[in-house]
């Protein structure tokens, strides 16, 4: 599938401002904020959007936190190679297809354009690998045929279950305890009380063909896959084991990056990734946003209104990822008030040295990507004054290389 347009970002060491430190990220499954250590290039995957509601503030939320990743890690001088899917099949959009009337296939073009566009704007660093589920079926198969191998593998009707259980290290995504896992399956689209599973956590790896949906003829029948293999086997075909960073929305620690973990592990033997990290969910106003509560604040309605996608990037960078947040209309008026500020003073002929400020910025972003403490170091360095000639547009050139904010 086609990725979208790389923006072009500075690279400070060549411009004699020399490199960050090492990045650290909170790690789910350790529970606390660890050095990332890649070996060559960091390996990278984000969970992409499933196409039916394109781009929401928490989409957008949950990428421009891992390209915050990606500007730390090239700015320390690494290089990322980084993989994202498109889920364009599964319930949810069939769903939405079917409600609306229109072909499944459509929507999916439609929205995943749309992400697109709304990516570009915002300046979000693109995959190099972007991956359809449906162009990842032969993958799929693959993997759970290795799966199978291990007699991990059953059926109930025709569709075919993974034994979460035959994974050793089952649970050290979320480290919750069963009852909690539970729970939260069914609420996330698990389905814990299904007759003829051997253990209620057990999850889908393929589903047979259903009247009036869509499937792909293969040697494990016809039928399509379930998500968090397609996951799996994306990640595990580009990035290989033991990669640097499975990231995604908190919303995906369980089930989804739990069982990702869980089916690649059984199958390989080895690590799937070394850390595991999650971008906060943002509400609107009080409540959970949502497409049935129709309070979905897009991306794309907002630049309809002529808001600076570059206001709309610093509104997001306010809070910290790992927050939850409910947006207020008046969030984005107070970012294009400082994205004013910003420009006005790296437009000044002189102002205070950048060194102090480019360290604040670099030392922010690689302790756990702190955009709070970053957006306030610029902000005191735009109220002080100074001669240094040179600092104006060093400073702006620090803001569009660490945090993606062009003047
Ligand atoms: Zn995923």
């Amino acid at each position: 599938m086609q990725s979208w347009p790389r923006p072009s970002i500075p690279r400070l060491v060549d411009a004699g401002l020399g490199t960050g430190p090492v990045v650290r990220v909170h790690d789910t499954a350790r529970g606390e904020v660890v050095p990332t250590d890649p070996q060559g290039a960091a390996r990278l995957y984000v969970c992409g959007i499933t196409p039916y509601d394109a781009t929401h503030l928490g989409h957008a939320n949950t990428y421009l936190t891992f390209d915050l990743l990606q500007r730390a890690w090239l700015d320390h001088g690494v290089d990322v190679h980084y993989t994202q899917n498109v889920t364009d099949v599964d319930d949810p959009l069939l769903e939405r297809a079917t409600a609306t009337g229109m072909d499944w296939v459509e929507l999916a073009e439609r929205e995943t354009q749309l992400f697109r566009e709304d990516m570009t704007a915002l300046r979000i660093l693109p995959p190099e690998d972007y991956i359809g589920a449906v162009e990842s079926i032969p993958l799929v198969v693959d993997l759970i045929g290795r799966l199978e191998s291990t007699g991990a593998v059953y059926r109930v009707d025709d569709d075919l279950y993974f034994e979460v259980r035959s994974a050793e290290r089952f649970g050290q995504v979320s480290g919750w305890d069963d009852e909690t896992m539970s729970r939260i399956f069914g609420e996330r689209g698990g389905d814990p009380e299904r007759a003829g599973k051997r253990d209620p956590l057990d999850c889908l790896l393929w589903q047979a063909e259903r009247p009036g949906e869509p499937a792909w003829d293969t040697e494990l029948g016809r039928g399509r896959p379930g998500w968090h293999i397609e996951c799996a086997a994306i990640a595990l075909h580009h990035l290989g084991t033991a990669f640097d960073v499975q990231g995604g929305g908190s919303d995906l620690v369980f089930p989804h990056h739990e069982m990702s973990a869980a089916e690649a592990e059984r199958a390989t033997g080895e690590a799937f990734a070394r850390s595991y990290v999650h971008a906060g969910m943002v509400g609107y106003e009080g409540e959970k946003m949502s497409k049935s509560k129709g309070n979905l604040v897009l991306v794309s309605r907002l630049r309809a209104e002529g808001r600076d996608p570059m206001a709309i990037r610093l509104a997001l960078l306010a809070h910290h990822y790992r927050e939850d947040w409910e947006w207020f209309g008046d969030e984005i008026e107070a970012a294009q008030e400082r994205l004013a500020r910003w420009r006005s003073a790296f437009a000044r002929p002189s102002a205070s040295p950048a060194k102090a400020v480019i360290d604040r910025l670099r030392g922010a972003l690689a302790n756990d990507l702190d955009a709070p403490a970053a957006l306030a170091a610029v902000d005191e360095w735009c109220a002080a004054e100074g001669d240094d000639v040179d600092a104006p547009g060093q400073v702006a050139l620090a803001v569009d290389a660490l945090i993606g904010v062009t003047a």
